[in-house]
């Protein structure tokens, strides 16, 4: 029988969307204007096509002005570029999404830092990492952001709570971590090189697990009543989506947790939006 609290990423991300669709229309009524997002897709990776598809729909539903920009996977680096320069330059452009991975031809680091950073609705760029590590505003990676949101649905407060993060990418385990020390966690950043995960695992009230390892996070390394957060997205071999944390056993275990799928991977694109927004009203404050 479960006993964690399930975490319902699903209905809190309709909810951030709903809220966000209705700031859009507010805001189009004062002004006539509403903000842009522009993602790019280089190559036909059948996931990458999917996930463009999905962001371009939603934010459309949310009342922006959304366009996906689908290249050619032959597409050269300095014709990747070019085409950035352009949507820097372009005042109704307010967010810029360029879907990873890109072709291997493609260095994506140099791409990053051709974003404008205030039009960097993916946190990537180094002078928005630079300002989440410095504790400063700026635009924060989706995924951890939507992470934190779930978190503060079922914490009341997150001050004084020893938090584990398994992970240390770019994209998610780095960013959750800042996130989680600017709302007074004490932070561990575990990673490969890590000695004795369990027991580092099992001190923590509040666990975000980012490896990429389906069911790797085991029910016994988990402090009864903890907070366990699954950005894991796996594909098993036959064909079905799971976490890096083995939810029949965590969720025996845990006080709260979110199901893979339904927990931060809706969360991740209606953060998007967000960061979308947020982007569209400090470009014209
Ligand atoms: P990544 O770049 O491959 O990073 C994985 C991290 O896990 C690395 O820091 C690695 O440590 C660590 N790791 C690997 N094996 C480990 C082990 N045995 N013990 C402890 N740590 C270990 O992956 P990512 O981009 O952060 O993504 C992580 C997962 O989240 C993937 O399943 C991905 O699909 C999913 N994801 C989901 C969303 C979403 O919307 N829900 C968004 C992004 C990613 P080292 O640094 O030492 O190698």
């Amino acid at each position: 029988m479960p006993q964690a609290t399930l975490i319902d990423g699903k209905a809190v991300a309709a909810e951030l969307r709903d809220e966000i669709a209705a700031e859009i229309a507010a805001i189009k009524a004062a002004s006539g204007r509403v903000p842009g997002l522009h993602v790019v897709l280089v190559g036909e990776d059948p996931a990458s096509r999917v996930y463009v598809a999905s962001k371009e729909k939603l934010a459309a539903a949310a009342g922006m002005n959304s366009v996906a920009h689908r290249l050619p996977a032959e597409t050269s680096e300095a014709d990747l570029l070019a085409k950035l320069a352009e949507l820097n330059a372009d005042d109704a452009v307010d967010g810029i999404l360029v879907q990873l991975p890109l072709p291997k031809h493609i260095d994506s680091g140099r791409i990053i830092d051709a974003i404008d950073p205030a039009k960097d609705v993916d946190g990537l760029h180094p002078i928005n990492a630079g300002k989440l590590a410095a504790g400063k505003n700026g635009l924060v990676p989706c995924t951890p952001l939507g992470s934190m949101l779930l978190l503060k649905r079922v914490l009341p407060s997150l001050s004084g709570l020893e938090a584990v993060v398994i992970g240390r990418s770019e994209l998610v385990g780095r960013p959750a971590a800042q996130l989680l020390l600017q709302a007074d966690c004490t932070v561990t950043i575990a990673h490969s090189r890590t000695k004795d995960l369990p027991a580092v695992v099992r001190r923590a009230d509040i666990v975000i697990a980012a490896v990429g390892r389906p069911h790797f996070v085991k029910g016994a390394w988990i402090k009864p009543g903890a907070t366990v957060i699954d950005v894991g997205i796996n594909r098993l071999p036959d064909g079905k989506l799971v976490g890096d944390v083995d939810f029949t056993e965590a969720v025996a275990v845990a006080g709260a947790i979110t199901p893979v799928p339904g927990g931060v991977g809706p969360m991740t694109i209606a953060c998007l939006l967000r960061n979308t927004l947020t982007a569209f009203k400090a470009r014209r404050a």
